[in-house]
């Protein structure tokens, strides 16, 4: 079967699929992987074959040149899979008469999931005026017979028949709108990736791994307020304050606390008892896979729904950062470190991330939807 898969230039989004690449070629299938030109160095390591499309700073028009190059060569697959931001993917596939997957490297958006990701602030929060959004969609659809006329409700009321959501359904928020025919969960996709090397030497004391992601700027007094809260316990902290902050900034930084700008992140949350996080998906699941509780204090887009996952699963507490002293902190963290409830639903959690079908049952998934087609 010869496969083509359509992304967009965001990291998380194409690395995730990476695995489902090998995969499905493991089962036979030729895939070609259709990423802007300055990606073919990643596409190829991933083992698919590459063509390229021309890379710009806008969504909208990376959506546009991906579109162009892919109504080109559509005609020479059996089968198209894209990701959901590439919202005119039904669409193409239906033009071509071929059958269509979706890739959702987080949660599967419904209206209100959407409405919450938008109202939360962050690259979304613009569309909270839907002329925007319309105008938007007009634009980069020119031409297109579309179902809805915003992009934004085009992925949630014009679902291909094939739909794979990396998350578990039991993290689903509003899971029973999604039909078991029609979205299946993958689990997570922690892929085995090169990891950096720290200087972090684990000791018998506890540790407290803080991190807000790679894209919120962690301020000085947010980090100087995490060395207060733990500078007199039997702890180890690591903290990574992000690539462009400027370490020397936070002063007086007592020895059972470790600064870096970036840690390898899955090697941290191994040794882990407890991990401060913004709530950004990835590290969300990979907190789950590695069995680590968590305190989650939010900022912006899905990062206050994951925060509240987290408390409704009972795998730990969300914290808002406009209230956050070291204090809180402290009492918190350390509630959720010693909580034998939580620690219990973190085990059960890791234990179905471990046991979830993952890209392996994503690819069968795949070959037996496109079987049953054929048949
Ligand atoms: N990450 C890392 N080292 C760090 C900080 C983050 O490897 O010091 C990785 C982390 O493992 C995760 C990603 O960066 O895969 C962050 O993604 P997430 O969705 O959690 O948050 P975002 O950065 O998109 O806000």
């Amino acid at each position: 079967m010869n496969i083509l898969f359509i992304n967009l230039p965001y990291y998380g989004h194409f690395l995730l699929t990476t695995g489902l690449v090998q995969e499905l070629i493991k089962q036979g299938c030729n895939v070609t992987y259709l990423m802007p030109f300055d990606w073919e160095e990643r596409v190829y390591e991933s083992g698919a074959d590459f063509v390229g499309y021309e890379n710009h700073k806008k969504l909208s028009e990376q959506i546009k040149n991906a579109y162009a190059v892919a109504d080109k060569i559509a005609k020479d697959y059996n089968l198209i899979i894209y990701e959901q931001f590439f919202f005119l993917g039904k669409h193409l596939a239906e033009k071509h008469g071929k059958p269509a997957v979706r890739i959702f490297t987080a949660p599967v958006t419904n209206e209100k999931l959407m409405q919450e990701y938008i109202s939360a602030g962050g690259p979304l929060g613009i569309f909270k005026y839907k002329w925007i959004g319309k105008l938007w969609t007009k634009d980069i659809a020119k031409g297109i017979p579309m179902k809805t006329d915003c992009w934004l409700d085009e992925i949630i009321q014009n679902p291909p028949a094939l739909n794979l959501a990396y998350t578990l359904k039991e993290y689903q928020p509003y899971a029973e709108d999604f039909p078991e025919e029609q979205y299946k969960f993958l689990g997570a996709s922690v892929y085995d990736r090169k990891e950096l090397e720290i200087d972090f030497e684990k000791t018998n004391r506890p540790v407290i791994y803080i991190s807000l992601g790679t894209v919120i700027k962690g301020a000085t007094s947010f980090f100087g307020k995490c060395i207060e809260a733990f500078r007199n316990e039997r702890v180890d902290v690591i903290i990574s304050v992000g690539k462009n902050f400027s370490i020397h900034k936070l002063k007086d930084v007592p020895e059972n606390c470790k600064i870096y700008n970036e840690v390898p992140q899955l090697s941290v949350l191994r040794q882990a008892d407890i991990f401060v996080t913004h709530g950004g998906m990835n590290s969300i699941s990979e907190a789950l896979v590695y069995g680590v509780p968590m305190v989650v204090i939010p900022f912006m887009s899905d990062q206050p729904t994951n925060a509240r996952r987290i408390e409704e699963l009972g795998l730990g507490k969300k914290l808002d950062y406009r209230m956050i002293n070291s204090e809180l902190l402290r009492t918190t963290v350390l509630s959720v470190m010693n909580d034998e409830g939580i620690s219990a639903n973190v085990s059960r959690m890791q234990k179905q991330m471990l046991g979830a079908p993952g890209n392996r049952g994503g690819a069968d998934m795949i070959m037996e939807y496109y079987e049953k087609l054929s048949r």
